[in-house]
């Protein structure tokens, strides 16, 4: 597949020719189920969009059944800023309901398969845009990340993926699931198309009261020769599998040859990470899921009162992993269970935030794994909580609001791809991405 950087410089004629053939490739992977539908708007570079940014005139569901019929009356900033910069939003990908997820099992639309093996999981949320991207169905594709939905997909396919620092990309027209987390942002086939991703679809946005309001750029910048510190994580990554165990010290390696110097740190144990998150994203999800009620969006279901309809609705619209969080979203904001809960979470959430600063003190980026194992076969995450645990290495990094960067080191013995992250202090994507293109030069993982 052609990178977005070759995609830029070809001209309508071969941009037209590319899409129908890009077409055809994608009828031929149907099984796949990266992509809901195809749709194209305007004659740019096909860019590939998550099925929770609106993309005016489209069907956006956030793969759930209570929004099906929903079509978007007008675009997220980031398609504007797509259309403005000569791309295309082209296809709708596939996704864990309301982004809700670590498989892109609970979509209304069905599973969708890993390209790298179909037993397995593409991961999630954002499952659909990392399959299509590691099977040479897109260029590139936009993702969204509230507790590792781009960089956990990426790694599971072999693909890079980015989570901005929050505010630096506008959110809105994101179908919201955890405002204070979530971010919108790259997935692509090496670093220096993440970074043209980024820069054009960060920056400032008045629509969106959280943005950062910052229009600096990283791609014209790039340079991996810079010398940096990178902290790693010994105690950290003992829960990780030990492929990934191998893939961490393969890319120490690789730190070091290309000069960069290594400073061992330490961070809390994951596990307050995953209370923290599961209790602050429920909360939020409850909040924002409260607009789905059959009467503005979407799908009805009738009742024979208003309250019915609301509860017949919403019974049928969403799914088991949906409303298991906002179950669990309402009891952690009750009355009586808010400080014990919520609170404790806002607090260990400053915690995780104050951690990282004093790490960044010493260090310009962090090495973490993204997963603690490959990607796992299709039901192998038997339960929800076991689920949840995946996310230990990611979730901290939304907690914290930082930028973070999954990149593709080796694959395993059976052949699955082992992503690890770089992460970065806020604002600070620059020395993220010339990091990251020094670690992918030295790996050569394509
Ligand atoms: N797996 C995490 C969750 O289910 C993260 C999802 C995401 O980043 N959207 O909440």
């Amino acid at each position: 597949m052609i990178t977005l950087k070759e995609a830029l410089s070809l001209s309508k004629d071969e941009l037209n020719k590319f899409k129908k053939e890009l077409h055809t490739k994608i009828e031929a992977n149907k099984d796949l189920n990266a992509y809901i539908d195809v749709n194209n708007v305007g004659e740019g570079v096909p860019i590939a969009i998550k099925d929770n940014i609106q993309v005016k005139e489209w069907s956006v569901t956030s793969g759930s059944k209570i929004l099906q019929g929903y079509i978007a009356p007008y675009n997220a900033t980031v398609i504007n800023k797509l259309l403005n910069a000569g791309l295309s939003p082209f296809g709708r990908t596939n996704m864990d309901e309301f982004a809700m997820g670590s498989t892109t099992e609970s979509s209304c639309y069905g599973k969708t398969l890993n390209p790298v093996n179909p037993e397995c999981v593409p991961g999630g949320s954002s499952g659909g845009s990392a399959a299509a991207v590691g099977a040479g169905l897109a260029i590139a594709a936009l993702g969204s990340d509230t507790g590792g939905s781009i960089r956990q997909p990426a790694a599971y396919c072999g693909i890079v993926g980015m989570k901005p620092t929050y505010g630096r990309v506008s959110r809105y027209g994101l179908g919201a699931y955890a405002s204070s987390l979530d971010q919108i942002g790259p997935m692509t086939q090496n670093v220096e198309d993440a970074a043209i991703l980024y820069d054009i679809i960060s920056g400032s946005d008045e629509k969106d009261s959280t943005n950062a309001m910052m229009d600096d750029k990283v791609s014209d910048k790039l340079d991996p020769s810079k010398k940096l510190t990178i902290a790693v994580l010994p105690k950290y990554i003992e829960n990780a599998s030990d492929d990934i165990k191998e893939a961490y010290a393969k890319a120490i390696d690789a730190l070091k040859a290309q000069g960069h110097t290594i400073a061992e740190h330490e961070m809390m144990d994951a596990k307050y990470d995953i209370s923290a998150y599961y209790i602050t994203a429920t909360a939020e999800a409850t909040t924002n899921l409260g607009r789905y009620d059959g009467i503005r969006y979407g799908n009805r279901v009738e009742g024979a009162n208003l309250e019915e309809t609301y509860y017949n609705t919403r019974s049928e619209g969403f799914g088991d992993e949906v409303k298991r969080r906002i179950l669990l979203g309402n009891f952690v904001l009750s009355s009586g269970y808010y400080e014990a809960y919520y609170v404790k979470a806002q607090k260990t959430r400053h915690l995780i935030k104050d951690e990282y600063a004093k790490i960044f003190k010493d260090v310009d980026l962090i090495l973490s794994p993204v997963a603690p194992s490959v990607a796992p076969k299709f039901g192998e995450l038997a339960n929800p909580m076991e689920m949840y645990l995946s996310d230990i290495y990611t979730i901290s990094v939304n907690l914290a609001g930082l930028p973070a960067l999954s990149l593709p080191i080796m694959k395993n013995s059976d052949g699955m791809p082992i992503g690890l992250q770089l992460i970065a202090n806020a604002y600070d994507e620059q020395t993220l991405f010339d990091g990251s293109l020094s670690l992918e030069k030295e790996i050569a993982y394509n």
